[in-house]
């Protein structure tokens, strides 16, 4: 088996990566950053969505193993004191797969085109002036949304930044994307429908942005470099990502554990 690591830059996290690196490599297994069978996150969240922008380009044979550093998070599964169960289930090779939608981001405008895969979200918004943005949803319009902006999110991406937009929790084996207002003018001129919309995995939602003097797009932890963007289609990517899972732990209960109890 190969295996790659994305660490977060810290001793406790390099410190664990050494002693994955050992165990696997005496175990047999090859460090193959190109093209790995596993890529194992060692840090927090953000450390798991940056192996997922790295590696999104083998989604339909890599699969990923989320190790936690720092507190609980909602991708990283495993703690460090459980790192030699673990690693035990790797060399056995005692895992099963559960795979998560990706959003499918294609984008138009002044840069040319370009498209992203994001495993949590894409946002548009403008912080400081309003966005005027025509929403279409299978080519027909829907609404003309006038304010900060707009989420557009994955089923594991819900409990992000859409959760505090009050956008719905979706539990990841549902095949759909959410898009969520992040604050809309509602006036006599401007309306919108005002609460999160899901769609279906074959439905397609096209943002054609009105006008904007500084739009800010970002998809997960990462921001697209050319302000001039004038259209955005979002739509489930065919590939999901996959993710090895050693143990049990339940949607239900990651939703509970991070944010009830
Ligand atoms: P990070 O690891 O510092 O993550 C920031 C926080 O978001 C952490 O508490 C993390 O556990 C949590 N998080 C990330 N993805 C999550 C998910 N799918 N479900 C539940 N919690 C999640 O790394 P980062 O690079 O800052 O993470 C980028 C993410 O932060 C974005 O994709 C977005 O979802 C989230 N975010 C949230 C807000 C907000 O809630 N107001 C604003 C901006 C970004």
């Amino acid at each position: 088996m190969r295996f790659a690591t994305i660490i977060r830059a810290d001793d406790h996290s390099e410190a664990i990566k050494q002693k994955i690196m050992t165990t696997l490599v005496e175990g047999g297994w090859e460090y193959d950053e190109h093209r790995p069978d596993f890529v194992i996150s060692i840090g927090g969240d953000g450390t798991m969505l940056q192996a997922f922008q790295q590696y999104n380009y083998q989604l339909h044979h890599v699969k990923f193993i989320a190790v936690h550093t720092g507190s609980l998070g909602f991708y990283t599964d495993w703690t460090v004191e459980e790192l030699d169960d673990l690693l035990t289930a790797m060399l056995a090779k005692h895992y099963t797969t559960v795979g998560f939608p990706v959003l499918e981001i294609m984008m138009d405008g002044g840069c040319g085109a370009c498209s992203y895969l994001a495993l949590n979200e894409l946002t548009i918004s403008d912080p400081a002036k309003t966005l005027k943005i025509d929403v279409k949803i299978d080519g027909e319009h829907f609404e003309t949304f006038r304010g900060t902006g707009l989420c557009i999110s994955t089923p594991s991406g819900s409990t992000g930044y859409n959760k505090s937009l009050g956008g719905a929790v979706i539990h990841p084996r549902v095949e759909a994307f959410q898009m969520t207002e992040i604050a809309s003018i509602n006036n006599k001129v401007y309306r919108t429908i005002g609460s999160p919309l899901v769609f279906y995995k074959k439905q397609y939602i096209d943002l054609d942005i009105q006008y904007s003097n500084s739009v800010t797009v970002t998809y997960d932890h990462l921001v697209h470099d050319c302000l001039a963007v004038a259209t955005i289609r979002c739509r489930l990517h065919r590939h999901k990502a996959q993710f090895a899972r050693f143990k049990k732990r339940p949607f239900w209960e990651r939703v509970n554990n991070s944010f009830i109890e």
